[in-house]
């Protein structure tokens, strides 16, 4: 049985985890306490009256999935009646045709899933059709740490290549920063979390090559399961479902 989750519920989920990511903020090296890591609250498969509850909250930043189920919240009434200063990441596997879906989106803030050259350049040709004048959106690329065959995202050797084409070839397109999903299930207590680790050094070995200063390469890793681990690791992006807004019905 999965329990109904309240907006109590979720107001109360939400807290708790703000105050483990400042705990964890306390727990890092010195040289990561000037970075705050931003939540973002993956509502995928909850109803809008959840996130309306998180944003009375004070959450802003909210995560989804699936293109479809993106565009109807984003839309939804009660949505932008209510919740103005909402910032959506897309954390799906974006399709070349769903481009234009997902970047005519109210409130669109990042594309975390960008998984080739090809998409950062649809991307980047489309973005002025849909944004104001002059604006940048904003993007991350996904990596794939893990070799996982069924995991999105590029492989850590393209890192340099896709970057450059992005800070050279892509007007339109600011890069944020890395981000990961990584193999579900690792156990923190076997030492730190490969996925993390691979990602930080793929961002390490970019800002060197590429010579960008690594406190502009935002790093996207940790979900319910392994947040405060991965900000210790150096997480400047959390992205936060079940904690916060209860288990998920599997999707049908
Ligand atoms: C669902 C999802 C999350 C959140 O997962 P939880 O374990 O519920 O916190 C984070 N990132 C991505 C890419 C997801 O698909």
């Amino acid at each position: 049985m999965i329990k109904k989750m309240t907006e109590a519920d979720v107001k109360q989920g939400l807290r708790i985890v703000l105050k483990k990511i400042e705990d964890a903020c306390r727990r890092r090296s010195p040289e990561l306490q000037a970075l705050e890591p931003q939540l973002v609250a993956v509502s995928k498969l909850k109803p809008v009256d959840l996130i309306v509850a998180a944003y009375g909250e004070g959450q802003r930043h909210f995560g989804e999935n699936y293109v479809q189920e993106l565009e109807e919240k984003a839309n939804n009434e009660v949505i932008l009646e209510k919740c103005k200063e909402i910032r959506w990441h897309f954390i799906g596997h974006l399709q070349k045709n769903k481009v234009n879906k997902v970047l005519s989106v109210p409130n669109i803030h990042l594309v975390e899933t960008v998984d080739s050259k090809k998409l950062a350049e649809t991307l980047n040709k489309n973005w002025p059709k849909f944004g104001p004048p002059d604006s940048k959106l904003k993007i991350m690329i996904q990596v794939n740490t893990s070799g996982e065959e069924e995991k999105s995202g590029i492989v850590p050797a393209e890192v340099c290549t896709v970057t450059n084409y992005v800070l050279n070839e892509c007007r339109n397109l600011h890069l944020e920063g890395l981000m990961t999903i990584g193999k579900f299930g690792y156990n923190p207590e076997d030492g730190p979390n490969p996925d993390f680790v691979c990602l930080k050094r793929c961002r390490d070995e970019l800002c060197q090559s590429l010579n960008l200063d690594w406190k502009n390469v935002a790093l996207s890793m940790g979900m319910s399961d392994d947040f405060e681990h991965a900000i210790e690791l150096g997480s400047t992006n959390v992205r936060v479902g079940s904690s916060i807004f209860g288990h998920r019905p599997p999707k049908t």
